[in-house]
């Protein structure tokens, strides 16, 4: 019998999801409480810098939806989930049954303790922005244009992660000097280490952008935000991108078993309920919570094998970061700090540049890379298959790419990380728009872009034999 799944979201993962489902024996539903048609978050931060207009966001329009049969709905909010009777509420009342429920309502932004930040009435001080969602880019740009007509426009980013730079870059780009404010000791502490987060402040300062470390915003004053070590930073404009946490409050209230994400299993069915799934940034898989689309998209390809009556599951041990900022180049591969191995470090600080291998039993564990990404599709390559490196392979890997004699990419290589796709797949194709479509590289953080055409259609470069 055809199955309903019913996706609560329309985001990132829901899409993957939907793109897999194409030609499955299911009526798929998806609840997204956006007004607009799915659309591509990395991207946000290059609408708000002006490099990409808002209509090149969507990844799948409504008419697409309504082609494959499936039946999207926009700004349909769920608020309650009812088990027993495998249905989910709207926020009008209408109730919606399933057969199979998927939980995919990524993450909701956290707002830092800092005085002022919210007003007696409950509303965020005009000066303040998040920075999730299309609604809250169009905010930004507005006021962005209204203080690009003071004479010194000024901003302050709470948060020196990875959307933090994302969006200091793109504020200092459209002209406004931007500062960032981060508490842990070091620019993107999640991601990396003291020695490369240095490499990166280093980088924001030579691009005009001065950042805090080791420094929390505790107020808001009517000269600008005040730090905890007595700084006043003036500003016209906060934007807060410290601080999300994945959304579970519905999971919660239904009686599913949630940590800090909803919990799921290797083949992302809540542990609780077996009709219920949760992918993306709001699941959780073997205690860990991810917030990336190259997991959230691997989590909906096993999950649409797995509705498909497939045997699949997730390992979970592939995570694949980077950083979308002009200017910054930045790769995570696994968890660099935490994992356990050899470690094989270079910094060139002059460069830019900060290379590390996490190599255990000959294995890369982890990587990353800060300044020079020349070899990251070669690095990811070995990275998920496991690949045994011979002693001086580690050290070679961190020598920047020669300029003179590129080697070619192998066709086994990962050109897009978010998405999954070699350079085979890439070289296939006979033009961009045809890769796109078919294997929707480029369509995630866009970093593989370049790769991408200078690949599309060209044979894999066969070896020269010498003498
Ligand atoms: C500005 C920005 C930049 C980013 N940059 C990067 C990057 O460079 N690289 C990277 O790997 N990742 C990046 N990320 C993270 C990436 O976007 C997420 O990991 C990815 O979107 C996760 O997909 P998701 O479907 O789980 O969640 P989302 O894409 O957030 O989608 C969830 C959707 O569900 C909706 N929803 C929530 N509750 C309900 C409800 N009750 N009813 C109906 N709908 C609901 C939400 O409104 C939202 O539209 C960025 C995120 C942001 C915000």
């Amino acid at each position: 019998m055809t199955q309903r799944v019913v996706v609560v979201g329309g985001g990132m993962a829901a899409v993957r999801l939907a793109e897999q489902l194409v030609g499955a024996d299911v009526r798929l539903t998806v609840l997204a409480d956006e007004p607009h048609a799915p659309y591509n978050r990395i991207l946000l931060s290059a609408v708000l810098e002006g490099t990409h207009s808002a209509d090149a966001l969507p990844l799948r329009s409504p008419a697409w939806f309504e082609a494959q049969g499936f039946d999207l709905r926009l700004g349909a909010r769920v608020v309650e989930i009812d088990r027993e009777a495998r249905e989910v509420v709207l926020v009008g009342g209408e109730r919606i049954r399933y057969d199979r429920l998927v939980l995919a309502p990524g993450q909701i932004p956290t707002l830092p303790p800092i005085r002022g930040l919210v007003r007696r009435d409950g509303t965020l001080h005009p000066k303040v922005h998040p920075f999730r969602s299309l609604e809250d880019c169009r905010r930004l740009q507005h006021s962005v244009v209204e203080v690009l007509a003071h004479t010194s426009p000024r901003a302050v980013v709470v948060g020196g992660g990875l959307l933090g730079l994302q969006v200091a870059r793109a504020l200092s780009v459209r002209g406004v000097l931007t500062e960032v404010v981060e508490g842990a000791a070091h620019l993107l502490a999640s991601q990396v280490g003291p020695a490369a987060g240095s490499v990166l402040a280093r980088d924001l300062r030579r691009l005009g952008t001065e950042a805090y470390t080791g420094a929390r915003a505790v107020r808001m004053t009517d000269e600008g935000v005040r730090l905890d070590n007595g700084a006043v930073l003036p500003t016209d404009l906060v934007v807060l991108t410290a601080g999300g946490r994945p959304s579970t409050a519905l999971a919660r209230r239904a009686g599913l078993m949630v940590r800090r994400g909803i919990v799921v299993d290797s083949t992302l069915t809540s542990v609780t309920d077996d009709r219920v799934h949760a992918i993306g940034d709001c699941a959780e898989h073997r205690r860990r919570t991810t917030g990336f689309v190259a997991p959230a998209w691997e989590q909906a390809e096993v999950l649409a094998r797995v509705l498909r009556g497939e045997a699949a599951s997730y390992a979970g041990l592939r995570s694949v970061a980077r950083l979308r900022a002009t200017g910054l180049e930045v790769a995570v591969l696994g968890d660099p700090q935490a994992a356990e191995g050899e470690v094989v470090e270079v910094t060139n600080p002059i460069a830019g540049s900060h290379r590390r291998l996490v190599v255990h039993g000959g294995r890369i564990v982890a990587a990353a890379l800060v300044g020079d990404l020349s070899r990251i599709g070669l690095i990811t390559q070995l990275y998920d298959r496991g690949t045994i490196l011979g002693p001086d392979e580690p050290g070679q890997l961190l020598l920047p790419e020669s300029a003179d004699a590129p080697a070619p990419l192998p066709d086994e290589a990962e050109v897009c990380a978010c998405a999954g796709v070699t350079a085979r797949e890439v070289r296939a194709c006979a033009s961009v728009a045809e890769c796109v479509e078919g294997t929707r590289a480029t369509t995630g953080c866009g970093g593989c872009a370049d790769v991408v055409r200078r690949l599309v259609g060209k044979a894999t470069p066969q070896p020269v034999a010498v003498g």
